[in-house]
């Protein structure tokens, strides 16, 4: 059992924090809205008046925030939390981010004695909830088995991807894939609805057929053809379409510095970036599949 502070407690941290709790952890909890945290408070978490409060003697610090910008005021600067950490404390920053900010993070961490390791995840809100989830975690191999026995408590596949950053630019690779999946099966499935099929049934024959993928078989973007899953709910919840555009860009961003050409990448990008502008951007990623309808 351990002491945790917990800060970002969105679509994904709330699942997670009800998952550590489950597994019967001490929670110190922060965010900037106050629903999820009432909620957690009920099931034995304790609601801190802000995030450097939050941190006071625990054993880790997990942070599960939208963006790069967010983790970097919540950690550095004047009042940034890496002046208040101890050094006993391990950070677990899971939020998916660029890797030049993470690696800038481990930097200033080690500049004060603390070990702060990246570990994005993969999964969406029905792997947290589940408990399902895959951890990428960039860290030394020592830090990495300090981790992996917590990070088991929320996930089911943990990976070591290599030193610091290396969680995050695993992480670009595979949001890179899943956006241009989820675009790829939106168009198909457009194609066959324009043409008279039946999206229920071109799925369940795509998903035994060679075009087999994750948004099609767990995360399906045409409404009614999954249940529990944001396409029927109005597109609701699970992972807003400006986060996933956030990750297309961390994918891109990573290719001009290597220099590593990214077409499919590139485009499916565009096309995120086109409908986020026309005000899709807070509807879940799957959301994309509109984009491809006729009417
Ligand atoms: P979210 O927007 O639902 O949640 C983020 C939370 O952080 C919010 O509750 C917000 O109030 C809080 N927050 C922001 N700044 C804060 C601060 N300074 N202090 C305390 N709290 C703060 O986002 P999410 O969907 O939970 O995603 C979180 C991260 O996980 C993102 O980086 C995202 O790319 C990644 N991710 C999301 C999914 C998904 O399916 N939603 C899947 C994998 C990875």
């Amino acid at each position: 059992m351990a002491k945790i502070a917990f800060i970002g407690l969105g679509n994904m941290g709330e699942p997670m924090a009800v998952n550590l709790i489950k597994a019967g952890h001490i929670l110190n909890i922060f965010d900037l809205v106050d629903a999820p945290l009432k909620r957690l408070e009920k099931i034995g978490a304790s609601i801190c008046l802000n995030a450097k409060q939050s941190v006071e003697n625990v054993d880790f610090v997990i942070s599960m925030l939208p963006a790069g910008k967010h983790v970097e005021g919540l950690y550095l600067g004047e009042e940034g939390l890496l002046n208040y950490i101890s050094k006993e404390t391990l950070v677990i920053d899971c939020s998916t981010i660029d890797v030049s900010t993470t690696k800038k993070l481990s930097f200033e961490a080690i500049n004060k004695g603390i070990s702060m390791l990246d570990a994005p995840v993969s999964g969406g809100v029905n792997g947290a909830i589940a408990g399902t989830l895959s951890f990428m975690v960039g860290s030394s191999k020592e830090m990495f088995t300090l981790v992996e026995t917590l990070l088991q408590d929320m996930g089911q596949n943990i990976f070591h991807a290599g030193n610091a950053g290396s969680g995050q630019m695993a992480k670009a690779c595979n949001n890179m894939l899943l956006g241009i999946l989820m675009a790829g099966t939106s168009e198909a499935l457009q194609l066959g609805i324009a043409n008279g099929l039946d999206p229920k049934v071109l799925s369940e024959i795509m998903i035994k057929s060679s075009s087999r993928n994750w948004t099609l078989e767990v995360y399906n973007p045409c409404p009614d053809v999954l249940e529990n899953v944001p396409s029927s709910n109005n597109y609701e919840g699970g992972f807003a379409l400006d986060l996933m555009l956030k990750d297309m860009n961390l994918a891109m961003k990573a290719s001009i510095e290597s220099n590593s050409p990214t077409p499919l990448g590139a485009i499916s990008r565009n096309l995120y970036s086109q409908y986020s502008n026309e005000g899709n951007g807070g509807k879940d990623f799957s959301n994309i599949f509109n984009l491809f309808s006729q009417n």
